[in-house]
C-alpha cells in the first residue's frame, strides 16, 4: 500500500482545460472519495492517477516515488469501473486469476490468491460459474477481486455501483467499506452521489469545475461547508437557502425579520442564510417566517413538508413526530440560531 500525493496537477484537452492545478494528499490506507457533479472531473482526475490519461502539468507520486510519467503497469494500481467487463467465457476463478496469469505467476500462486480474495468477497461458492450466471451484484464482485488478487499498491474504484438497483448499492457501499476495513488498503472513490460519499470516506475531496472546492471528513463538510457549492451539494435534501440582507449585527429575511445568529459575526456581506431541513421547528408563535404547505412527504420515520414561503422563498422541513400537514395549511417557521449559514454574493460562507 503507498500513499498518493498531487501537486498542481492539470489537464488540458486541446484549448480546454479540465482540471484546475490540484494538490492533494492521500495518506496509506485512507479511503478518499471524488464527489461532485457530472462533468466536474472526477473520472478524468482518477485517470491521470492510474495512468490512462496524461498529466499536462504538475507531478503525481505514489509514497516517495514520482509516477507522472510512468505506463499504468508500473504503478501497480488496481481500477474498478462501472462496468465490470468481465470476460464471458472464463468461469469467476479464472477472471479472477487472468492478470496474474498473464504476468506468469505460478498455478500454485494463482489458486491462492484468488481463493484469499473469494474468501474476503464471499465468492468461493461461485468460483465455476461463468459470469452470465451471476447477479450483477456478484459481477461487481468479480470485478473487485480481479483488482484484489494484484496486491495493488491502491485501489481506484470509478463509480462502480451505478448499474445497480438502489437495494444492492446500498448493500456493496456496506461490503465496500468492509473491504476497506479488511483490507487496510488506500483507496480512492470516484461518485456523484453525496450519499455514497457521506458513508464511506474517511475524507471527502468535493470537486467542482475542475477544482476542488473543499476537503474534509464528512461531518467536516456537514456542518462547516466553506461555500455555498459544498452547502448545497453535501447533505440531503439540500441545505435551504433564505434570501435577504446582510447587516452588521444580523440578517433581515426578505419577510422583515431579523435573524440574529447565535454567535457574533459580521455579515454586512451576507447576501443569502442557509438552513438545513433538521434544523427547523413548526412554531406557533414568535415565527421567523410563516408560508403555505406545498407538497407533505411521508416516509416513515421522519417526513418532509415544503413550503411556499413567499418573499423568503421555498423552505423544506424534516418532521420526526408523526404529526400530518395538509396542503395549503399555513405554518409558522422557526431557524435554529445555532445552526444557520451565511453566504456572500460570490458564494463563500461567512
Ligand atoms: P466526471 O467524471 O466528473 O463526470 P469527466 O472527468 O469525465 O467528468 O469529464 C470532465 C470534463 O472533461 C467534461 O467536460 C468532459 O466532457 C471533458 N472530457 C473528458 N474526457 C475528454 C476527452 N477525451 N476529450 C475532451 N474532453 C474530455
Ligand atoms: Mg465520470
Amino acid at each position: 500500500m503507498s500513499s498518493i500525493t498531487l501537486k498542481n496537477v492539470e489537464k488540458w484537452f486541446g484549448e480546454t482545460q479540465v482540471i484546475r492545478g490540484i494538490d492533494l494528499e492521500i495518506k496509506e490506507g485512507e479511503m478518499v472519495v471524488f464527489v461532485g457533479p457530472s462533468g466536474c472531473g472526477k473520472s478524468t482526475l482518477l485517470r491521470m492517477i492510474a495512468g490512462l490519461e496524461d498529466v499536462t502539468m504538475g507531478q503525481i507520486f505514489l509514497g516517495e516515488q514520482e509516477v507522472t510519467d510512468k505506463v499504468p503497469s508500473e504503478r501497480e494500481l488496481a481500477m474498478v469501473f462501472q462496468s465490470y467487463a468481465l470476460y464471458p467465457h472464463m468461469n469467476v476463478a479464472d477472471n479472477m486469476g487472468f492478470a496474474l496469469k498473464t504476468s506468469g505467476a505460478s498455478s500454485e500462486q494463482i489458486n491462492q490468491q484468488v481463493a484469499h480474495a473469494s474468501e474476503i468477497l464471499e465468492l468461493d461458492s461461485y468460483l465455476q460459474r461463468r459470469p452470465k450466471e451471476l447477479s450483477g451484484g456478484q459481477r461487481q464482485r468479480v470485478a473487485i477481486g480481479r483488482a484484489i488478487v494484484r496486491e495493488p499498491k491502491g485501489f481506484l474504484f470509478d463509480e462502480p455501483l451505478s448499474n445497480l438497483d438502489a437495494a444492492l448499492r446500498v448493500q456493496m457501499r456496506f461490503e465496500i467499506a468492509k473491504l476497506h476495513e479488511k483490507l487496510g488498503a488506500t483507496m480512492i472513490y470516484v461518485t456523484h452521489d453525496q450519499v455514497e460519499a457521506m458513508t464511506l470516506a474517511d475524507k471527502i475531496v468535493v470537486l467542482n469545475k475542475g477544482q476542488v472546492e473543499q476537503v474534509g471528513t464528512p461531518r467536516a463538510l456537514y456542518e462547516t461547508p466553506e461555500s455555498l457549492f459544498v452547502a448545497q451539494f453535501i447533505g440531503s435534501p439540500k441545505m435551504n437557502l433564505l434570501s435577504g440582507t446582510g447587516q452588521p449585527d444580523g440578517f433581515l429575511l426578505s419577510n422583515g425579520a431579523h435573524i440574529q445568529p447565535h454567535r457574533e459575526r459580521v455579515l454586512s456581506s451576507a447576501t443569502q442564510c442557509g438552513v438545513r431541513a433538521e434544523h427547523i421547528q413548526l412554531v406557533s408563535a414568535e415565527a421567523d417566517c410563516e408560508g403555505v404547505v406545498e407538497l407533505y412527504e411521508y416516509l416513515g420515520a421522519d417526513s418532509y413538508i415544503y413550503i411556499n414561503c413567499q418573499d423568503v422563498g421555498m423552505v423544506t422541513v424534516r418532521i420526526l413526530d408523526q404529526s400530518v400537514y395538509q396542503v395549503g395549511q399555513q405554518v409558522k417557521l422557526k431557524l435554529d440560531r445555532n445552526s444557520i449559514y451565511f453566504f456572500d454574493k460570490t458564494g463563500k460562507a461567512l
